[in-house]
């Protein structure tokens, strides 16, 4: 059961909580933009509801049957909209975030957003921080890797998001970048979400890739119960037992978990499948099947790149997919969100 009060006092507030307590649920308090939102967890039963609707302050009670509560199409049935320094996910415009891998240096990856942005990416991506299998692979810039993202990002005129691995290091990553990204590996690290969730940034959670549609959901739980206003949900390719492909991209997980909750599902086709050749036609099927963005990796020398260049496109074959998912976005009544940079169709 989830408790919407509208501005109440510390009186009504205390009123609610005392009741939740004495019917035998656990609350958990959170303030968003002037309302008290408090869900009460622990076996409610749905004819509680009523009795909390009577009570001064309360604006609505919300009866979800899902572990995830805050996350839940139940708790809000209209699409969330998350607005990222003026790109929006999750209304009829489609973004697309582009950059390297990695950051590797200020000529890389200024001339790959100018690359992105020519081609009508809105965003930028690009790791300081690079969750590596091998401690024996380029771990990322760091902190100089931070800088850079932020000083290009400002001089094309986009804004950024990047990776956070470490809960020390998410203020950091905060000055810096107007996105924080959870990756793959760390959709489970409790103590990361719990210090992202307070970081106050929109946050790109990405699928793990062993995680199950609901294991998921509850990390993006984690988020919003922990503060975060934004959250957009980020399908990134799963382990299965076929090794053609680095993940197998699982994009019927975009109109389920659309169904399933108001967030924004945004698709990877990258680390999705590993290899360039397959990023076109899986990007395509992604805005085909209703996702709310993609974020492509693209380098402007991939045989060069210092991390995934395997899987990222050149500029031009980049530009060349824009143009085409313009049209598959037409095919399904949604736009790409190509922004005041982008080419000329
Ligand atoms: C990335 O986006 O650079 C990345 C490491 O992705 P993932 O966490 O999905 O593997
Ligand atoms: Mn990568």
């Amino acid at each position: 059961m989830i408790i919407v009060m509208n501005a109440p006092t510390a009186e009504e507030t205390a009123r609610v909580l005392e009741k939740i307590r004495h019917s035998g649920l656990e609350p958990h308090c959170l303030v968003d933009r002037g309302k008290t939102i408090i869900t009460a967890v622990g076996g409610a039963d749905p004819g509680r509801s009523e009795q909390f609707e009577r009570l001064a302050g309360v604006e609505r009670v919300v009866a979800v049957q899902t572990p995830y509560k805050l996350a839940s199409r139940e708790f809000r049935a209209e699409n969330s909209v998350v607005a990222v320094g003026g790109v929006t996910f999750g209304a009829d415009a489609v973004p697309i975030i582009a950059g390297p891998c990695a950051v590797e240096s200020y000529d890389q990856f200024r001339e790959t957003a100018l690359g992105a942005k020519a081609a009508g990416a809105v965003m930028l991506r690009g790791g300081a921080f690079k969750p590596r299998t091998s401690p024996y692979s380029f771990q990322g810039l760091e902190t100089e890797g931070l800088a850079i993202l932020r000083t290009v990002g400002r001089e094309v005129g986009l804004p950024v998001v990047t990776e956070v691995t470490d809960p020390r290091a998410v203020e950091l990553v905060a000055t810096h970048a107007d996105m924080l990204q959870i990756g793959a590996r760390n959709m489970q690290n409790f103590a990361l979400l719990k210090e992202v969730a307070q970081a106050g940034r929109p946050v790109l959670l990405k699928r793990g890739a062993a995680a199950d549609i609901q294991e998921w959901l509850m990390a993006a739980e984690y988020l919003l119960s922990g503060g975060t206003a934004a959250v957009v949900l980020c399908e990134r390719g799963i382990r299965t037992f076929e090794t053609h492909t680095r993940n197998t991209l699982d994009l019927s997980a975009v109109p389920l978990v659309k169904h399933l909750s108001h967030l924004p599902v945004i698709v990877d086709p990258s680390h999705g499948t590993g290899n360039w050749r397959l990023v076109g036609p899986m990007a395509r099927a992604a805005v085909a099947a209703g996702a709310d963005g993609l974020i492509i990796e693209i380098h402007p020398w991939p045989e060069e790149a210092l991390s995934d260049g395997p899987q990222s496109l050149t500029l031009a074959n980049f530009r060349q997919l824009t143009r085409e998912l313009a049209k598959v976005a037409a095919a399904v009544g949604r736009t790409i969100n190509s922004g005041k940079g982008g080419q000329k169709r």
